[in-house]
């Protein structure tokens, strides 16, 4: 059954919200949009018509007669318009060009962003979008806006620790920058925030099912979906789970506590744990140091994939405090599903999907009523990437982010 909204006609965002239903209707009628968004049959003419006129919508055919007179139908021309998501990270940089039904038409991985300057970042990425946009053979007048996601705190001026090798990231507005080499609006969001929204978008998901992102890149941040929109919290920063306290006498952590996942089970936790074994450390050519701190995980991550037993436990017990943190989430919330995803996961993803499937199917509290999907996300494919990119096409769609739910 749709939902009826009631959306007032001189709404600014009624002509997205309208457009937001041909999509998610695929083919759909004028008269049926009229009745799911209760605005007038004479209000949805005039909002289909300026839609037309700006490609948005094309009609398709008339439906089939039921004794009344033919409907001529229109649908969304995904093709109209198009969306940039960016990933920012240190290990690699992902983009991903979606459509704006939200089919992704291209995806590029570049080399990441440690070491390097804000300004020299911004600088590369749009040399590679413009190679990027040639490449898919889209005009950059076409493209609607760029979503950035990165990790860390979202300060007003930058982002705390969206890289570890570089601290100017905190006090860099990524977001102006890269509008004003581009000419394009840009928005910027959390990694986990935008997984999530990832997975809400490549999904398919109804707005009823209620689910986290865990997102592993340098630590851990948990995106939340709780009624088809981005739980944001008093700053938009929610979903610390690095710094859930699993041994209030445990190693301190950087972030002033002690005991925090990020400390115990993080990459840099995994590889402080195999630099201490030096046959470990030699077999695998780890550096130790921050600036290959993903590098030095990755290929702890592929080894213990591949079989080795020193790798494999130092990854196990990392996916034992993961899973202990997600089962509290999954208690607190109530959650149905759990999608794992980001580049932390990428090459030992396995371990962490099993350690979690099995300590939530044996102590969730909601294990009689109800199961809990544990999905290991495309690691192929940034979720924080696709997210980014549903983020920009909320430009010309109703906001995911914002409930403009039902009555
Ligand atoms: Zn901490």
């Amino acid at each position: 059954m749709s939902t009826v909204r009631r959306l007032g006609p001189s709404s600014e965002n009624t002509r997205s919200a309208i457009l937001d239903m041909v999509r998610s209707s695929g083919t759909v009628s004028r008269i049926e949009l009229s009745e799911m968004s209760g605005l007038t049959p004479t209000s949805i003419t005039r909002i289909v018509k300026s839609l037309i006129e700006d490609r948005l919508v094309v009609e398709t055919g008339f439906s089939d007669s039921t004794g009344g007179k033919r409907r001529s139908l229109i649908e969304l021309n995904p093709h109209a318009r198009y969306a940039v998501g960016i990933s920012l990270d240190d290990a690699r940089l992902t983009y991903v060009v979606a459509d704006l039904g939200g089919t992704v038409v291209g995806h590029h991985i570049s080399a990441g962003i440690a070491g390097t300057p804000p300004s020299d970042v911004v600088l590369r990425i749009g040399d590679e979008l413009e190679g990027l946009f040639l490449d898919l053979e889209i005009p950059t007048s076409d493209i609607v806006g760029i979503g950035v996601a990165g990790a860390g705190l979202d300060l007003s001026a930058g982002a705390e620790r969206i890289s570890l090798t570089s601290d100017d990231w905190d006090t860099f507005a990524v977001q102006e920058a890269l509008e004003t080499r581009m000419g394009l609006p840009v928005v910027r969001d959390n990694d986990a925030a935008c997984a999530a929204l990832g997975n809400f978008w490549a999904g398919r998901l109804s707005a009823s099912q209620d689910f986290a992102t865990l997102y592993m890149s340098n630590g851990f941040g948990l995106g939340l979906m709780i009624g088809g929109s981005v739980s944001r919290g008093s700053s938009s920063n929610v979903g610390e789970i690095g710094h859930m306290t699993l041994d209030i006498g445990g190693p301190a952590c950087w972030c002033g506590s002690r005991g925090c996942l990020e400390i115990l089970a993080g990459p840099r936790a995994i590889v402080g744990s195999a630099m201490a074994d030096p046959a470990l450390a030699r077999d695998l050519g780890l550096s130790g140091d921050d600036a290959h701190l993903r590098h030095n995980f990755d290929m702890i991550a592929r080894s213990a994939a591949g079989g080795d037993r020193r790798s494999a436990q130092l990854i196990e017990r990392s996916a034992a405090y993961v899973a202990a943190a997600v089962l509290s989430v999954v208690n607190l919330l109530d959650l149905g599903r759990i999608y794992l995803a980001g580049p932390g996961f990428a090459d030992a993803g396995d371990f962490y999907l099993r350690a979690i499937t099995d300590r939530v199917a044996r102590f969730a509290r909601t294990k009689s009523v109800h199961g809990v999907e544990i999905t290991l996300s495309d690691p192929g494919l940034d979720a924080a990437a696709v997210g980014a990119a549903s983020l920009a096409l909320q430009h010309v769609l109703t906001p995911h982010t914002r409930a403009e739910r039902g009555v």
